[in-house]
């Protein structure tokens, strides 16, 4: 038996990035929208994010402007003019870590790809650095290699969370369980925590991987959903003093896939750790602890080989990157959101395309002919909180 029954003009399942940023613009635009979270927000994918929003750069490597780079392509332009205080979402509070990465080579690079990079198609995007103009880390006379700038800033996402959450921290609320009720497959309403009902006219599923299971409750066969594993590895200096240096950067070799792509992040010791991604986290799913961190410190000589790493104490994070299906399990192109009446499934892919993926949404609403109703501010619910960030929980 329900006891209390709310109404609302959205309900968005997931507070990620992508329920987050949607959540935002729609109460910005005068709809309530209540966004609804069974763990911590950004506990999942989001706080596991490197932080990079990412133009598609990485993506051409293989000397090909495909689809994704050019879909990508707009969204640190979106994302800076929010972080200036002039784009949808107010972002001036959000921590910048770095306004570009870094790309190297530990040696020279092949003409094809020194020219490739000099194309009109690459030269707006990175730029050789100079060696005068090379950060510390690369200034050493070992160093031999090629090092560009990419004009990609990385965030961080903690600082996003808070930026996301703050102006309508009351529409957003800790659930644990959740049931549908339908008439002919239209929701009407979700039962929450067993005895909360809460009506609204449009549903958005922006639960990440936990989309499955909503869809599964709801007998919804397509879209369907994939994950794709990662292994990251972690390390900061034993020896605080010694701290590694905030780099922000990827290493190339002779593939169409950085190595590894290294962002640095400030824990709760003053200590910096090194977040690292790549290929070492794409083939390190299923590995044992000792071997991953063995190989990566292998790896951290291999493409650093001029740098005297100090001790390092390590840890390593596994988690499903949740998107829609594609053939050969390969990485979908765009933000996607598909309508089943008034449920919407949606996956950002990437979190620089959480923007992109909220304007797609709210088409789809407005194509409902979603109105903006009276409804009562929620009382007596907890509200959701901010997952820790994993630099200070993953270290034991
Ligand atoms: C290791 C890693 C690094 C990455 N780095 C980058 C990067 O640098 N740049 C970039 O652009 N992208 C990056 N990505 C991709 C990016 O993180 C994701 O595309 C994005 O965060 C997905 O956001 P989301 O909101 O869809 O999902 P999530 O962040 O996974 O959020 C889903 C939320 O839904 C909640 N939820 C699940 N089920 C339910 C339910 N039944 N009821 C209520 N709530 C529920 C979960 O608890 C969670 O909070 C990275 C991904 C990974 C895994």
């Amino acid at each position: 038996m329900t006891q209390k029954k709310l109404s609302t003009d959205v309900v968005i399942i997931g507070a990620g990035i992508a329920g987050l940023w949607l959540h935002n613009r729609l109460n910005q635009m005068g709809f309530h929208a209540l966004l609804l979270e069974n763990k911590t927000i950004g506990n999942a994918q989001t706080l596991s994010a490197q932080g990079i929003i990412h133009g598609g750069t990485k993506y051409a490597l293989n000397g090909i402007l495909s689809k994704a780079t050019q879909a990508i392509g707009a969204m640190p332009a979106r994302w800076q003019a929010c972080l200036a205080g002039n784009g949808d979402i107010d972002l001036t509070q959000v921590k910048i870590l770095a306004d570009h990465q870094l790309m190297w080579s530990k040696n020279q690079l092949s003409s094809k790809m020194v020219s490739f990079f000099a194309s009109k198609a690459l030269s707006s995007r990175m730029k050789s650095v100079p060696k005068s103009a090379q950060p510390a880390l690369f200034q050493d006379p070992n160093f031999k290699g090629a090092l560009y700038r990419l004009e990609e800033p990385v965030l961080d996402i903690a600082t996003v969370l808070q930026s996301l959450v703050e102006p309508w921290q009351n529409r957003i609320i800790q659930i644990d369980t959740l049931s549908w009720q339908q008439i002919e497959r239209h929701v009407q309403s979700i039962i929450v925590n067993g005895d909360i009902e809460i009506t609204a006219q449009q549903f958005v599923l922006t639960a990440g991987e936990g989309n499955q299971a909503l869809l599964d409750d709801l007998a919804i066969k397509k879209p369907a959903m994939q994950r794709r594993p990662l292994q990251m590895v972690m390390c900061k200096a034993k020896n605080p003093q010694q701290a590694l240096p905030a780099i922000y950067a990827h290493s190339l070799g002779s593939g169409s896939q950085p190595i590894a792509t290294i962002t640095s992040h400030l824990a709760e010791d003053n200590n910096i750790v090194w977040y690292i991604g790549g290929n070492i986290a794409e083939n390190g799913v299923g590995k044992s602890f000792e071997k991953l961190t063995a190989e990566a410190e292998e790896l951290l000589h291999n493409i650093l080989p001029w740098f005297k790493l100090p001790e390092l104490e390590w840890a390593t994070h596994t988690i499903n990157r949740a998107e829609p299906k594609q053939s050969a399990l390969s990485r979908p192109d765009t933000a996607f959101v598909e309508s089943k009446n008034n449920v919407h499934i949606a996956w950002p892919t990437k979190l620089a395309l959480a923007p992109d993926l909220a304007d797609k949404i709210i088409e789809k609403l407005k194509n409902c002919s979603l109105v903006a109703g009276i409804h009562k501010e929620v009382t007596g619910l907890p509200t959701a909180t901010i997952s820790p960030t994993l630099w200070n929980s993953k270290f034991k």
